[in-house]
């Protein structure tokens, strides 16, 4: 179902004719209103909201790091110079768990936070969400921006079973007993989910999931995973993507399965741009590079060309759904990706490879790079899973090094390791192990 058929099927050069005016309205905003970006844009040679511009010039713009926005905060400005509203007009301020101890803030208005309901709602509709449906989430959503993706459950009237990670069991019982339609998981939970339930006799592939959801990593479109959870579930997987500074879930995939269409419409524009020397790239059918995203319609902390470090292939043209909105497909994060002798390798593209090689091997791998930082000497160390009762032979392991760089043109060092040796996760898989 499209959540808003007008302008989810409205063309794409209408789309961006009419976001453009919005792109004007939102950079006059945080020229009258953003400490942070009238400082930044001025020193990047922007007197005024005039000489930036439309969208056809955004490219001319600096970028915005996480890190920049970071830097800026004091005991003055705890959410830091780019918090744009006062702040008794501020409804939530959700946090990032900061890899670096102090959490980062994302402060929203009510118009804020309605306009992330809506776009995770077109999302969510995307993904096969209806009234009727009955659908187990394991979001613990807490103090993070999944609790407005929420909120969009209730706008579609779904039945929402939430359980939360950290209870398998709890969530198996409720798969039992409340027969839901949808799971909505991380891919590795998944997996790790169906790995527990076969140890335990439990059918999977006959309960009443007939769609699971994933988010929260790449993965969800590795066609061996996906092709694994599929058999595993005996169910549909589709795919849905977002991000905390913008907005909480911006992609979600149609029932033609094609990748996650872009749902932000009106709210956040998109470009893709080269994450190494950050030229901007067309947006054209099977373009790949990272995601930039721009608000169009934000009050609280707008943010411009702010960089994901999500990198993703990109699919454009008619949808047999109707949806207009390009699709992507997340190959990795920029963050995880490694250098070797100047290619570059996502961990997310090795661990494709290696799923091949099911059932053979248990889908499970880490990366255990010997130099610290991005750039690596070959061979590149590989701990591959084998799957239970599965003996490693030394062929197996020349036949996944081979693959691998006959694909990725990245010489691997394979180490088989036997089943269950390697961590799975409720949460996140990590997919490097640095020691
Ligand atoms: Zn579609």
């Amino acid at each position: 179902m499209i959540q808003e058929p007008e302008l989810e099927t409205l063309a794409w050069e209408d789309r961006l004719r009419r976001d453009g005016q919005r792109y004007r309205e939102q950079v006059g905003y945080l020229f009258e209103h953003s400490r942070f970006y009238r400082r930044k844009l001025t020193e990047a040679g922007f007197a005024a909201a005039a000489d930036v511009g439309g969208l056809e010039d955004i490219a001319e713009l600096p970028f915005t790091e996480k890190d920049e926005l970071r830097a800026t905060r004091s005991e003055a400005d705890p959410i830091g110079t780019h918090l744009a509203a006062p702040i008794e007009e501020v409804v939530r301020i959700f946090s990032t768990s900061g890899t670096t101890g102090l959490p980062s803030y994302i402060p929203l208005t009510a118009g804020d936070l309605d306009n992330w309901v809506r776009t995770s709602s077109r999302t969510y509709a995307a993904t096969g969400m209806e009234k009727g449906r009955r659908v187990v989430s394991t979001y613990n959503a807490g103090p993070f921006v999944a609790g407005a993706a929420l909120d969009a459950f209730n706008r579609l009237g779904v039945c929402h079973i939430p359980v939360g990670t950290g209870n398998t069991e709890r969530l198996m019982t409720a798969v039992q007993l409340l027969k839901p339609q949808m799971l909505v998981l991380t891919p590795s939970y998944a997996l790790h989910l169906a790995e527990w339930a076969r140890d335990r006799g439990i059918d999977t592939a006959g309960s009443s999931v007939e769609r699971i959801m994933v988010a929260g990593e790449p993965g969800g479109g590795e066609p061996a995973m996906r092709a694994r959870l599929e058999e595993a579930w005996g169910a549909v997987v589709v795919e849905a993507m977002g991000i905390g500074d913008i907005s909480v879930s911006l992609w979600g995939e149609c029932e033609a399965r094609d990748g996650m269409h872009f749902c932000g419409q009106e709210f956040v524009h998109f470009e893709l741009i080269d994450p190494d020397s950050g030229a901007s790239l067309p947006v054209e059918d099977g373009a790949e590079g990272e995601l930039v995203y721009t608000h169009l319609r934000h009050r609280a902390a707008p943010l411009l060309r702010f960089r994901s470090r999500d990198h993703v292939r990109l699919r454009t043209g008619t949808c047999s759904c109707g949806r207009t909105a390009p699709r992507v497909r997340c190959i990795g994060r920029t963050d995880d990706m490694l250098i070797v002798r100047g290619m570059n390798v996502f961990p997310t593209a090795v661990r494709e490879v290696v799923n091949a090689f099911a059932p053979a091997v248990s889908g499970v791998i880490a990366i255990r790079p010997k130099a610290p930082g991005v750039k690596q000497e070959p061979p590149l160390p590989v701990a591959v899973e084998l799957a239970e009762g599965h003996e490693g032979t030394p062929e197996l392991a020349e036949r996944i090094r081979k693959r691998i760089r006959d694909t990725l043109v990245v010489t691997t060092d394979i180490d088989l390791v036997e089943w269950g040796s390697l961590p799975r996760s409720e949460y996140k898989s990590k997919l490097v192990e640095r020691s």
